[in-house]
């Protein structure tokens, strides 16, 4: 047997079902019409929220990065309950805008943004974070085609990294951004040449789960603010402090505790040099506004055994949930939360078995040797954690199965 990860605390059962946002699963699937299916608890997403902003700086802008779910009817009430979206190709700019997201709220960071990405995001008139001195230049010559100021923020590669992060995106090279000893250089120049300066993005991981961690990234983060606006010479109207709040997936795992990291910036804020006194704050958060609220519904296809180990097989797979298989940014392969969703709550089997997808390779594992109640043809596999980089990050392509069903509720 191998442990799971922990299931996140907004779930419970009754008499054997798993419950999301109070309906039964089972339920939820025939409202859907199928499996496999994706449910969004935007209950949870909400509660996400709230307490983010119950522990964070009044004056601290929430922004959402969409590229961890995307899904169109997701992102509509997104829009009221943040403060900006944070994109990463014109594709998620054009679903922004159409969830009716403000485009003085909109960001666009990612690397190799075609000409006609950069023409649509000035159009808008939403920022660009630019990642090199060769994108400010295509910006500002599609900006005086255009005949339009381009909002551009300097994102910058910063001098560290965020500790004990899942993904390191800062410290040491990186295709991501303008390394720091360049980025009060690129924020003149753009100035000069005449767009408007929104000021700096520094995003320095992902996926931590320390607060401690976060609480030194972020004063770090302050910090190199501070010392890059004095070489400019002048106050950034915007700095987006990145985000890094890591989900609880794998065994041993805890929910980051999220009170400290709010405490700490908050006073870290008010101790802010004189450069950053008029400036506004913003984090960036993906995984862990939508993350938790999503589960991955699959049915049991058949049961069998080889070599005295018994292979539960579903209808979903790698193709729709390619990060519970261990394929997408982790090294080792580790259980995320699983259940059977019918049998929600009832003691497991003597035996533990190991739960595959339906593709035709040995890497489509979504549970290996976990330790489920018996299970039957026909039951419902539930994986939790299921929010973020499922639907929109799994080759869906892959064997030319069916799209996942998508299904938001609450
Ligand atoms: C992916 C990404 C995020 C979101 O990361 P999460 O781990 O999902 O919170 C935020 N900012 C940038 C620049 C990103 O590339």
């Amino acid at each position: 047997m191998k442990p799971m990860g922990p299931i996140p605390p907004h779930f419970s059962g009754e008499d054997g079902m798993l419950l999301i946002g109070g309906c039964g699963a089972a339920s939820l699937v025939d409202e859907a019409g199928d499996t496999p299916l994706f449910v969004y608890d935007m209950g949870i997403v909400e509660a996400q929220v709230r307490a983010l902003r119950q522990a964070m700086p009044d004056a601290l802008a929430i922004h959402y990065a969409m590229k961890a779910n995307p899904h169109p009817p997701l992102l509509a009430r997104m829009a009221g309950l943040v403060d900006g979206f944070d994109v990463a190709s014109g594709g998620e700019l054009a679903l922004a805008l159409e969830a009716g997201m403000d485009p003085a709220h909109i960001s666009f960071a990612g690397p190799g943004k075609r000409d006609d990405e950069l023409t649509a995001t000035i159009h808008a008139g939403a920022t660009l974070n630019l990642e090199s001195e060769g994108e400010a230049r295509r910006a500002l010559v599609i900006g005086r085609r255009l005949g339009i100021a381009p909002k551009l923020a300097i994102r910058v590669n910063p001098d560290f990294d965020l500790k004990g992060s899942g993904m390191r995106m800062g410290g040491g090279a990186k295709p991501f951004g303008v390394d720091a000893d360049r980025a009060a250089a690129l924020a003149r120049m753009v100035m000069e040449a005449g767009a408007e300066w929104r000021g700096w993005h520094i995003f320095a991981g992902s996926q931590a789960l320390d607060p401690h961690a976060i609480i030194e990234m972020q004063a770090a983060t302050i910090a190199l603010a501070a010392r890059l606006s004095e070489e400019v010479g002048a106050a950034p109207p915007l700095v987006n402090l990145g985000g890094g709040f890591g989900l609880a997936y794998f065994p041993g795992d805890r929910r980051l505790d999220i009170r400290p990291i709010g405490t700490a910036l908050a006073s870290a804020l008010e101790s802010r040099a004189d450069i950053l006194r008029g400036s506004s704050f913003a984090i960036e958060l993906g995984r862990w506004l939508v993350g938790e609220a999503g589960v991955y519904l699959t049915r049991v296809i058949d049961v069998k055994q080889s070599m005295g180990e018994t292979f539960v097989v579903v209808d979903g797979g790698l193709h729709h949930q390619l990060a519970a298989s261990g394929n997408f940014g982790t090294v080792v392969r580790r259980n995320y939360p699983i259940a059977v969703a019918n049998r929600f709550g009832i003691e497991p089997a003597q035996e533990a078995v190991t739960v595959v997808g339906c593709l035709c390779t040995p890497i489509d594992r979504l549970g290996d040797k976990v330790a489920l109640p018996p299970v039957a043809e026909g039951d419902l596999i539930a994986i939790f954690l299921a929010g973020a980089y499922g639907a929109s990050a799994s080759p869906n392509a892959f064997l030319g199965h069916p799209l996942p069903r998508q299904l938001l509720i609450g």
